[in-house]
């Protein structure tokens, strides 16, 4: 299965794309969770990614281009993938394009998660992150013990763009530079609308209903 989560900071693509690479058996690629691993191991990329993230911004377009080619080009990638928080702008739409023909794995999907800026706001305000990848929320998603990661054991933390200002751009960068996308991956009708307002459990079982049809 060759799938693409979209939707704004919030909706909970993440939290999704953990159970989906579970179910399919394919490798849940977020370039928020590689640019975060570099910002703490203190890398080139990670210093210049650092920058634009904290201010809600994207990071450029050439590093996740070439970020992202060499991840699809990875072994664990011929079972398929699933792309979370890639593509964020029409010339990265076009190079994951060129990248998918090369490697001959063609989308099968771009799953669209839909929450209201209301419900995104509470719920990027009570995230809790673990550096394995997992996120938490204090209130809808509690981890079993205060502030420990279920999956791994670690300590969680609250990301710097979490906080209430950098929120509020993160939202306006969505809807300036990556809904576009939503029209673009209709036209090739391969959009697919969830509704991302329900319970975690809930929207899980949409997905997999309307994935039933992409066997
Ligand atoms: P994204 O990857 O799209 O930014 P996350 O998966 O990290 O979103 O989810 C954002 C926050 O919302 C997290 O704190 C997560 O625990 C919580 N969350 C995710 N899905 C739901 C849901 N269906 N209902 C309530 N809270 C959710
Ligand atoms: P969210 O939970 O808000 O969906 P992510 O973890 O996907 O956030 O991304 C965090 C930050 O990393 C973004 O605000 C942006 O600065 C950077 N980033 C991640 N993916 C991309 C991308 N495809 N293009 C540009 N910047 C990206
Ligand atoms: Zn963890």
């Amino acid at each position: 299965m060759n799938i693409a989560l979209f939707g704004p900071p919030g909706a909970g693509k993440g939290t999704q794309a953990k159970e989906l690479s579970k179910h399919y058996a394919i490798p849940h690629i977020s370039t928020g969770d590689i640019l975060r691993a570099n910002v703490r191991d203190g890398t080139e990329l990670g210093m210049k990614a650092k920058e634009y993230m904290d201010k809600g911004q994207l990071v450029p377009d050439d590093v996740l281009i070439g970020l992202i080619k060499n991840r699809l080009n990875e072994s664990d990638c011929e079972s398929g993938y699933l792309l979370d928080g890639y593509p964020r702008t029409i010339p990265q739409a076009d190079a994951l394009k060129l990248i998918l023909e090369e490697i001959g794995k063609p989308m099968d999907a771009v799953l669209n998660i839909e929450v209201s800026d209301e419900e995104l706001v509470a719920r990027l305000g009570g995230r809790r992150t673990c550096s394995c990848g997992e996120s938490y929320h204090v209130k809808f998603n509690p981890p079993e013990k205060d502030g420990v990661c279920n999956a791994c054991g670690a300590e969680l933390y609250q990301r710097d763009d979490d906080m209430e200002d950098v929120i509020r751009q993160r939202l306006a960068t969505y809807n300036e530079k990556t809904k576009p996308l939503m029209n673009y991956y209709k036209d090739q009708e391969i959009l697919v609308d969830i509704d991302g307002s329900n319970t975690v459990d809930a929207v899980f079982a949409d997905i997999l209903e309307v994935m039933d049809q992409f066997k």
